[in-house]
């Protein structure tokens, strides 16, 4: 049995720095697929610049392209403990692919982060990343800050602007919304309150995944965190 994590929620809901607070918490990588799409978007190859193009619009990549990437990506040795997936399902069908794939590791536990519409809208206009390895700045950062890992500056993400950020929160409501009623009957679907400091946002979340999977409770930086 895995410890299978999925984040489900809004552009700007969190989803992204609680992942990868689950995943360093539980000891299994985090995969956005947001971010392995920005790494083929960059390449420079046909199908990057078609990937940068959907991106740039705010609109989602085809679910084949998705399934596939996911498929591969679940396949390495690293995802056999288990995941914490970022931005993926994003459609009725990628959620329906994803229940076959992880077919025998066990249940999904689903998080669905809760934010107000109008702080989703401040907090990406507001949202600035690494250019040089794409991880958020930390909130209040100074205009000047770079960043602790690379040295890298900080810049806004292109679909973060005003008009596309908008555009996705409009495309998360058409297509993904829909996840939260497919999920809501499992038993491990838990909404999370978004609204409040990153901390407390993770305190809860940790609480609910190692209450709610026997898996994580043996996990050794739950026991920590306990102890
Ligand atoms: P994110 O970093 O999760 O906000 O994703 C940025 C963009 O990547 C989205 O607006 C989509 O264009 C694309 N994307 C990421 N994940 C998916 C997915 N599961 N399905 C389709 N498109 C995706």
């Amino acid at each position: 049995m895995s410890l299978n994590v999925v984040m489900l929620g809004p552009p700007g809901a969190g989803k992204g720095t609680q992942a990868e607070r689950l995943s360093k918490g539980f000891g299994i990588p985090k995969i956005s697929t947001g971010d392995i799409l920005r790494e083929c978007a960059m390449s420079g190859s046909d199908l990057g610049r078609r990937i940068r193009t959907t991106m740039d619009g705010g609109q989602l990549v085809g679910d084949d392209i998705m399934i596939e990437i996911v498929r591969e990506r679940l396949a390495r040795p690293d995802a056999a403990p288990g995941f914490v997936l970022d931005g993926f399902p994003r459609t009725v069908v990628q959620a329906e692919a994803l229940d076959a794939m992880v077919a025998g590791r066990g249940p999904l536990t689903v998080l669905h982060l809760v934010v107000p519409m109008d702080v989703l809208v401040d907090r990406l206009s507001a949202r600035r990343i690494c250019e040089g390895c794409g991880a958020n700045a930390a909130p209040g950062a100074a205009a000047d800050a770079r960043c602790p890992a690379c040295g890298g500056q900080y810049v806004q993400r292109r679909d973060d602007s005003t008009a596309v950020a908008r555009e996705r929160l409009a495309v998360f409501e058409r297509q993904t919304r829909p996840l939260v009623e497919y999920y809501r009957t499992s038993p491990a679907f838990f909404e999370i309150d978004g609204h409040r400091s990153p901390d407390d946002v993770t305190a809860a979340m940790r609480r609910v995944v190692a209450t709610a999977t026997p898996v994580a409770a043996s996990r050794p930086a739950v026991k920590e965190e306990r102890a």
